[in-house]
């Protein structure tokens, strides 16, 4: 099969869901669509009863294409335009996030009565893909927000936040919910009860270097909630990248391997695939994807690894310290592993005559989907 195409294995994704689900009893799992948005995937994940964070109008129209029930979705991005909410309320979603007065204002008209949930700021220290400081809102100004939400017409159901993506440290939940707790607490004393907590995405999937365990998270929100919530809230949560992740290898070829000079030096490998073809995520080199080649085994050297396209940013490692087989040629197939997230929807429309990454699902799931019509 012609590279680059990214090798998706659904029951990977699906087996990822249950263990995430289980970690958290009780607490709905919103799959993160734009982690990967694959019909089949979206599909598969309705039957096995995930929910679905969303973040613009296709991505309701894929998660309702797939059969889920709108209930199930939470529409959390912060910066939405009013026709999009009054679609969203049209399809029957009535849960949604906001962080300002203006997005509150546009919710009070177009989706009168949904239940709301504040965005508050949280540090996304530790993460691989932080967050700054785009979404959320500081606590005072939410305490705010949320009681003129209560008094328009809308329903304020509670607090989310994001600790940033591939975040390595499971205690990093804990200010956010610290101070969710504060809020709820605050607000019930001007007779508001809030409800639910959305402890958002971020849970870490294995690269190059194995991550602890998702029940180590679990563990460390959920002693967080009960050490500063005198009664427990709902909880939910927004896995992206620990669903797709790994589901996904991205296959791609040895386009050239060649020297700078004569002196002893790092090769540069070039891919026929790179930082515009859908890798984004190795902008300052952030995730170090885990790599295998035909040569395995053999001796190594240090490389610089770059995509195909005629633009110098397009270099994925020069300084994390890849090093590939001395063997490597062009025309070699390299798997670039765990690519299932933040890959496929990321590739330019065709930068330098380069066409978007192709998704292939594995035989497997071709098959299954054949036998069920
Ligand atoms: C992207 C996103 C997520 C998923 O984040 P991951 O780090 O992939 O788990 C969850 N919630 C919201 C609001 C998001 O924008």
């Amino acid at each position: 099969m012609d590279t680059p195409y990214l090798l998706v294995d659904i029951s990977i994704a699906v087996a990822q869901y249950h263990r995430i689900a289980a970690a958290f009893p009780g607490t709905p799992v919103y799959y993160a669509v734009k982690a990967n948005p694959e019909p089949t995937l979206l599909i598969e994940l309705v039957r096995a009863g995930c929910h679905f964070d969303v973040a613009s109008r296709n991505e309701i129209g894929l998660a309702l294409a797939a059969g889920a029930d709108p209930v199930t979705l939470s529409f959390g991005n912060t910066i939405k335009k009013a026709e999009d909410i009054a679609y969203a309320y049209a399809q029957g979603v009535r849960l949604f996030a906001f962080d300002s007065l203006g997005e509150l204002e546009k919710l009070a008209v177009h989706a009168p009565g949904s239940a709301v949930v504040c965005r508050v700021l949280a540090s996304s220290k530790g993460a691989r893909w932080p967050l700054s400081r785009k979404f959320g809102c500081a606590p005072e100004m939410a305490l705010d927000l949320i009681r003129w939400a209560a008094a328009n017409g809308l329903d304020p159901a509670g607090v989310c936040f994001h600790v940033g993506s591939q975040q390595l440290d499971p205690g990093r939940w804990e200010p956010s919910i610290a101070d969710a707790a504060a809020l709820f607490a605050r607000l019930a004393a001007d007779g508001i009860n809030l409800r639910l907590l959305n402890c958002g995405g971020g849970f870490p999937v294995d690269y190059q270097t194995e991550v602890a365990s998702i029940d180590k998270y679990a563990k460390a929100i959920d002693a967080a909630v009960a050490s500063h919530f005198p009664a427990r809230p709902a909880l939910m949560i927004e896995p992206g990248r620990y669903i797709a992740a790994p589901a996904g290898v991205l296959h791609t070829e040895v386009v050239l391997v060649s020297r700078k000079s004569y002196a002893d030096e790092p090769r540069w490998v070039y891919l026929d695939v790179g930082r515009f073809g859908g890798l984004a995520e190795t902008e300052d080199e952030a995730i170090q994807y885990r790599l295998s080649t035909p040569h395995d085994g053999a001796p190594t050297a240090p490389v610089v690894l770059a995509g195909p396209t005629c633009d110098s940013v397009d270099i994925l490692y020069q300084n994390a310290g890849y090093e590939l087989p001395l063997a490597l040629r062009p025309g070699d197939l390299v798997r670039i592993h765990g690519t299932g997230a933040y890959t496929a929807t990321y590739a330019s429309v065709g930068f330098n005559g380069f066409p978007p990454l192709r998704t292939v699902l594995d035989r497997a799931d071709r098959a299954d989907r054949r036998a069920a019509g």
